[in-house]
């Protein structure tokens, strides 16, 4: 039974937001699309660069913008936050400016059309979609209403100004179909960001609740109810596998004595610090928790009677070791090892019993 809680949240920070699982976790994904979408440029390019001059000129600088987000993401010399907003804002004007140019130099909606469908309105669907990856659902739904709201508003002063009485019924057609779809997609987009934040919300209400449930309020540590779900669930796995397992049980010497000289609030204090001295000092297999009063009790899976009044008399010595002011603080402990005949609440009476005896035998002391 050696050994102290591993140190968390140790790591690399260096560079950007280095350190957090999400930001690592979107820059791969970001990455591996970016890695998977790279070979259209050149395609595009190729396909479109005799047909449309904008794509002639404007693709090959999208094409570096992408290779120095690329490194950026790779090199992790910026925040994922910037280089998604950023490229959000870059992407919105390649697919305006496309817009513009198409409606500058096309004198027909036909004529659009058939540059519009292969670039700007397959990219303004990806900014839908990009805009409820990197904004909350209410700023991703306006980012996306402003986009599809601009798109249609540029779209129609090109009609009205090559004249409406001149469109053709398909050109009208066409337009009706393209922003329905565009406008269920904005929508389907938007209810399922919003069925997604619902149901996050509600799942960290509930875990807020069921930690509330299983935490003592003045120590943060487990609860006997939680305790008692946790020794249960060991014992059964002791059972099956054969393995060892004991229960410390301690309780604070003299604390009324505590209370009454030095006030309540003190005596919560010296609770909180017992709390926090043993988590300290346990692994991450272990159980702990305050059993009630000012007993608290620790379930050590895979150790066996032995190692566990070694632990005990580690943490004794930690207690009795506690440096406040006032009082000089001692505890009291009683240990059993489970046996496949125990049910958990004959287990807690051995260390119960066996805890008894060392406040018998004068306290500060570990028994079993
Ligand atoms: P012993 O060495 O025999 O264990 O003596 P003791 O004084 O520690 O035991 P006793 O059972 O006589 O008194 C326990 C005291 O713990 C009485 C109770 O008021 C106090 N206590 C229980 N819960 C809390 C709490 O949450 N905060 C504070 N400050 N005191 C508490
Ligand atoms: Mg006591
Ligand atoms: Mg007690």
């Amino acid at each position: 039974m050696e050994g102290k809680l591993p140190e968390r949240g140790v790591g690399s920070v260096s560079g950007g937001a280095g350190g957090d699982p999400l930001e690592a976790v979107k820059r791969k994904v970001y990455l591996a699309s970016l890695a998977i979408s790279a070979p259209s440029l050149p395609l595009l390019w190729l396909a479109l660069r005799d047909t449309d001059p904008f794509i002639h000129f404007v693709l090959p600088p999208m094409a570096l913008f992408c290779a120095v987000v690329a490194a950026a993401l790779w090199l992790d010399i910026a925040p994922v936050r910037l280089i998604e907003r950023v490229t959000f804002a870059a992407v919105s004007v390649f697919a305006f400016l496309h817009l513009i140019h198409g409606l500058s130099t096309t004198s027909s909606i036909t004529e659009l059309r058939a540059a519009a469908e292969v670039t700007t309105f397959p990219t303004l669907i990806v900014l839908y979609v990009i805009a409820y990856l990197i904004f909350d659902t209410s700023d991703g739904l306006r980012a996306s209403l402003l986009l599809y709201g601009a798109s249609l508003v540029l779209v129609l002063t090109g009609a009205a100004s090559s004249g409406f009485g001149n469109l053709e019924g398909s050109e009208i057609s066409w337009m009706a179909q393209t922003y329905a779809f565009m406008g269920a997609v904005v929508v389907l987009l938007y209810a399922t960001a919003f069925a997604k934040s619902q149901l996050s919300r509600e799942r960290a209400v509930t875990e807020a609740m069921s930690h509330l449930a299983l935490t003592d309020q003045l120590t943060g540590v487990s609860n006997r109810r939680k305790l008692y779900m946790d020794l249960q669930r060991e014992a059964e796995s002791a059972v099956r596998y054969d393995h060892p397992l004991s229960v410390v049980l301690l309780d604070l010497d003299h604390f009324k004595k505590i209370n009454d000289s030095h006030g309540h609030g003190r005596g919560d204090e010296v609770l909180r610090e017992v709390a926090k001295t043993i988590s300290s000092l346990l692994r991450k297999a272990d159980h702990f928790g305050r059993w009630g009063g000012e007993e608290f009790i620790l379930l050590a899976p895979e150790t066996t009677l032995e190692k566990a009044s070694d632990l005990a008399e580690r943490l004794r010595r930690a207690i009795a070791d506690i440096d406040l002011d006032q009082p000089d603080i001692t505890a009291s402990f009683g240990i059993a090892e489970h046996t496949p005949r125990d049910t958990p609440e004959s287990l807690v009476k051995r260390a119960d019993e066996a805890l008894y005896n060392a406040k018998a035998a004068g306290r500060n002391r570990v028994y079993f």
